[in-house]
């Protein structure tokens, strides 16, 4: 009988490992290898193809994008809007010979907390289909300090990629709470301070760009992990912060400017309730960033304050505004859902009495709507559900909002 060989490279059975047979050919174990890695091949090529399918939006069109879900801050969409298409037009110039080399435009939002920037920086992310992490400064120190290395936050980038490199060296990344790594005075000091300015310098390689070697797994709790190299080159940063207080310091430098400033009659003073929108890179370095820190995040923009009637339009206006989706959760049990007006604005008023921002609505309805969540799945007579001022007020006030209130 015949030597049983392998049909594709003729190696014969007893010089390999593995031999399978089909019904009129046989795969030696090399071969099976090899087909395994021209798959793999074939996949990331595919892979490849769809991904230079990549839309750039325009500007316009990524504003009315964040529109659908964001309400307001208006000035901080536009700012992103162009920052991000940019930076898109400056990945595709990349080949390009010329000297005119286009620089990235990280970006920094400066806005009260719980105004949207977390908000507006994901849904960004949405829009453009990249990898997307999000990252707190708090929780950054200095390497070899206890605390989470500066690359830690490259870890998430890789996991929200699915470890897949070059996907996410053209992520995004949203560092929350900028303003917590400030250094405390304005004084460069000559003690260290490892939360504060060391964290900055850190920060800066990262933002600039530059090659770092990332644990897949972060933290250092595995030392013999895999570092994972990871080019930050075209990586966009989008930084937020509260920086609270930072008001008061831009009242204080627009009312000590030279004559002359107000050209315009004082208009531009007019608006004290938003000082903000008057921020410079200027105040960033007196709350404590480091100009260095400044220099890399060229873009900078701010949120406005919520008014009662932002919140309102946040409760009930964007694709998924809190009062469409308790409505979905109930017509689920053939239940309709109505706010009524009064109802709507007890919910504000109670978010603007706590202070909470937009952040707070959600807790605010949670507190209202949850008795009714509970006794409706459970009781087929009830049709319909009409929360106004009254029902608000009552279930409110049984709530742990309230026992904060007294306290
Ligand atoms: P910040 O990062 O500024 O502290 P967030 O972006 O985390 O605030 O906002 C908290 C929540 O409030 C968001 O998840 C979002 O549901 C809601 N929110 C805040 N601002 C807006 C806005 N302008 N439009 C729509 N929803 C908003």
């Amino acid at each position: 009988m015949a030597p049983v060989t392998c049909s594709f490279c003729g190696r014969n059975k007893k010089d390999v490992d593995l031999m399978v047979s089909g019904i009129s050919a046989h795969i030696c174990n090399h071969c099976i290898e090899q087909a395994h890695t021209i798959l793999g091949e074939e996949e990331k090529t595919k892979k490849g193809t769809k991904k230079s399918k990549f839309q750039l939006k325009k500007p316009k069109e990524i504003t009315e994008f964040l529109g659908e879900y964001v309400i307001g801050q208006d000035e901080a969409k536009k700012v992103l809007a162009v920052a991000v298409y940019n930076h898109y037009k400056r990945l595709q110039q990349k080949d390009q010979k010329d000297d005119v080399k286009i620089e990235k435009s990280n970006i920094i939002m400066v806005g009260d907390t719980g105004t949207g920037k977390t908000y507006l920086a994901k849904t960004l992310a949405k829009t453009l289909e990249v990898p997307f992490c999000i990252a707190d400064a708090t929780v950054l120190t200095e390497a070899g300090y206890v605390g989470e290395d500066v690359e830690s936050i490259l870890t998430r980038l890789l996991q929200a990629a699915d470890y897949d490199v070059e996907a996410a060296e053209r992520g995004i990344v949203y560092i929350d709470e900028l303003d917590k790594i400030a250094r405390k005075s304005d004084n460069p000091s000559i003690t260290r301070d490892v939360s504060g300015e060391g964290v900055q310098q850190a920060m800066l390689k990262l933002l600039e760009g530059t090659i770092v070697n990332v644990p897949p797994q972060g933290g250092r709790k595995h030392p013999d992990q895999k570092m994972i190299a990871v080019n930050t080159e075209n990586i966009l940063f989008i930084c937020g912060g509260a920086f609270d207080g930072i008001a008061r310091h831009i009242g204080k430098r627009l009312n000590t400017q030279p004559m002359g400033f107000n050209k315009g009659g004082g208009a531009a003073l007019a608006d004290r309730e938003n000082l903000l929108q008057y921020v410079t890179a200027q105040d960033l370095k007196a709350f404590g960033l480091i100009p260095e820190l400044i220099g890399r995040l060229p873009v900078l923009t701010y949120l406005d304050p919520l008014s009662k009637d932002t919140l309102k339009l946040i409760l009930t206006e964007p694709k998924n505004a809190l009062v469409k989706q308790y409505a979905r959760l109930l017509a689920m049990e053939n239940v309709e859902l109505k706010f009524e007006e009064s109802g709507i604005d007890f919910i504000v008023d109670q978010a603007v009495a706590f202070n909470l921002g937009a952040r707070g609505l959600r807790s605010i309805c949670e507190a209202i709507i949850t008795d009714a969540m509970f006794e409706i799945p459970s009781d087929d007579t009830v049709k319909e559900l009409v929360i106004d001022a009254k029902y608000a007020e009552e279930k409110f006030n049984k709530s742990k909002f309230k026992r904060l209130q007294v306290a």
